[in-house]
């Protein structure tokens, strides 16, 4: 091991990032780590890096010791550098650097530590094996693409809060170790070791909370909240995450929109963009017949019900379901695919939906040019775009209404999954897909409900405390499907960035939501007791909602993870291989919870 020094009473002068021309002839003390070190005939050049960027130090032969001290670092060397700033000669500036007019001529060299040999380059990671990296997080947050990802994640934090902050809320904290929260995913427990066989459960979500806090007259609350759900592994999901979460009281919907434009505009400015508010706003069963999904993507045309251009007699020939919907699906600037791209869109239409494809419009207009004609007048192509047909297969049994509505939605969510696949297939020709392109929107009026198939019941399709439209109360039992709930998302090219809702504020209405949810009063008042008691003391109208800030960041960022703006994130099968967890504990710990372990069937 190289001798060390200490840093004693030394003071770093500047960051490596902060030294220009206008500082020639200073002396400077910079510290850093040894970016790159190159030996030129006599002369060292290290490139010295910090947070803030990378300085050139150079070593000339005006000392020996200094000059062999110098060509023993290595890679990742943490050390001090005492100099003077010099300007470098014209032909010798680095314009790829912010410093590159000077560099510093080192009059002494202090090694604070050596480092082992890399586990991977730290400017080449593309063919770094990502579990590498997560192993050795702490190598890989030195990058300089991941630093700018944590100060990001800094920034548009700060901003939000600042924002949020000006307008009038309070950032409260609320408890980690809690019960559950009914948000519908799996909780994380903490065994508790003073009450035996009893368990603490991670918040999905503050929800609970948030709605107390609005009772106690806090009036606007927000947190960057830590949640915490323990759901199925996917590839980009992470076991905890962070939500961008508020609650208000005496809310329209239109004043939470507002609130959240305002901390998202916000949010955008610290990473230099502007943003458009008020963003456009949508019924959730316009967004299924526009768009076929509840987060549209608006980058792409919308697409168009054209049923009334065909004939009762076309419908037949073409064996199309006359009660289902005929969409037709416009993508720009890709209509000269050829015979073979257009047979490969085939597969991407979903067999199960109970759909057909049309993919060669001008096949179909040879046949029914009246029928082609109307539907060109109504969805107004444009030359080289591409026309998709998605119509319903003829239906053997006659359904029941609901059903019927059922498979009518089927049928624009198979257009709709076509739409983005094969927008997703030919990004890179239609050019539609542009990452500063960022068109948001809300959709509102959600179904209350949602049928499980599974349990044969109805579950909130939001959460248990949000409210109904009051014209929808009175079909809670007899049309619990035609119930539209005050629930909202915000939406971003296609990505559901975060929901919320109006909540139910009377405990005679929360108590009818929860039966008809399947509740039993027995049930009710084990679970949530205490909130029933709580509706009971005047509490106000109140509203809110909560946004994904690792999804924020990421889109900020450019970034194509969540895991490049989670310092420390989990992998996909929610491990941290830095830590390694999760790990079994000793027997010692489990003996003192009262928890016995068995073996993996
Ligand atoms: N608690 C909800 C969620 O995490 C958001 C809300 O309703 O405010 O999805």
């Amino acid at each position: 091991m190289a001798k060390l020094d200490f840093l004693g009473d030394l003071k770093r002068t500047h960051k490596c990032g902060d030294l220009r021309a206008s500082d020639a002839n200073q002396n400077v003390v910079l510290m850093g780590w040894v970016n790159r070190r190159r030996d030129l005939g006599g002369l060292i050049f290290i490139d010295l890096r910090d947070r803030t960027g990378i300085t050139q130090i150079v070593f000339d032969n005006s000392s020996a010791d200094l000059q062999t001290k110098a060509g023993d670092l290595r890679s990742e060397y943490c050390i001090a550098v005492i100099g003077k700033v010099k300007q470098r000669e014209p032909n010798t500036i680095n314009k790829n650097l912010p410093t590159g007019e000077i560099e510093v001529v080192a009059q002494e060299l202090r090694l604070f530590n050596d480092s082992k040999a890399l586990p991977f380059s730290l400017s080449d990671t593309g063919s770094v094996n990502e579990e590498v990296r997560l192993k050795y997080r702490y190598l890989d947050l030195r990058r300089p693409e991941m630093q700018a990802n944590v100060e990001m994640r800094h920034k548009v934090t700060l901003a939000i809060r600042n924002y949020l902050s000006s307008i009038g809320f309070m950032e409260i904290e609320t408890p980690i170790m809690t019960r559950s929260t009914p948000e519908g995913a799996r909780d994380y427990l903490v065994p508790s070791r003073v009450h035996p066989g009893e368990f603490y459960a991670l918040p999905q979500s503050p929800q609970i909370f948030k709605q107390i806090l609005m009772i106690s007259n806090c009036e606007r609350y927000f947190q960057i909240a830590r949640c915490f759900r323990d759901e199925d592994l996917r590839a980009d999901r992470q076991p905890e995450f962070t939500q961008i979460d508020l609650e208000m009281t005496f809310p329209r919907q239109e004043d939470v929109f507002a609130v959240v434009e305002g901390f998202l505009a916000a949010a955008w400015a610290a990473a230099g963009h502007k943003l458009q508010g008020p963003f456009p706003k949508m019924s959730y069963d316009q967004a299924i017949q526009q768009y076929g999904i509840d987060k549209p993507d608006l980058r792409l045309p919308a697409m168009t019900e054209v049923k009334e251009a065909f004939t009762p007699e076309n419908l037949h020939t073409l064996a199309i379901d006359p009660e289902l919907p005929v969409v037709c699906v416009r993508i720009p600037k890709i209509g000269e695919l050829s015979r073979k791209e257009r047979d490969d869109l085939k597969p991407l239409l979903n067999a199960k939906s109970g759909a057909k494809m049309f993919e060669d419009f001008k096949r179909l207009e040879k046949s029914f040019p009246e029928a082609v004609a109307k539907i060109r007048e109504k969805v107004k192509p444009e030359d080289g775009d591409l026309l998709v047909g998605v119509a319903g297969l003829p239906r053997t049994e006659k359904p029941s209404e609901s059903k019927a509505r059922q498979q009518a939605y089927a049928i624009f969510g198979a257009a709709g999954q076509l739409r983005l696949a094969i927008a997703q297939k030919y990004a890179d020709r239609h050019g539609c897909f542009k990452k500063d392109d960022f068109r948001f929107l809300w959709v509102t009026d959600f179904p209350f409900f949602e049928w499980d198939e599974n349990e044969k019941r109805w579950n909130a399709a939001h959460h248990p405390f949000t409210s109904c439209h009051e014209r929808d109360m009175d079909k809670l039992e007899t049309d619990p499907a035609a119930v539209r709930a005050l629930a909202y998302d915000v939406v971003l090219n296609g990505v559901e960035l975060g929901s919320g809702s109006i909540r139910i504020h009377r405990q005679d209405v929360q108590s009818i939501i929860f039966k008809s949810l399947g509740m039993s009063p027995e049930e009710q008042q084990q679970r949530f007791g205490f909130f029933l008691e709580a509706l009971q003391y005047g509490t106000p109208p109140h509203g809110g909602i909560a946004l994904g800030l690792d999804r924020i960041v990421m889109i900020l960022a450019g970034a194509t993870s969540l895991r490049e703006v989670i310092p420390f994130p989990k992998t996909a099968a929610a491990t941290d291989m830095m830590m390694d967890a999760p790990t079994p504990v000793s027997d010692r710990q489990l003996k003192e919870l009262n928890i016995a372990t068995r073996k993996r069937e």
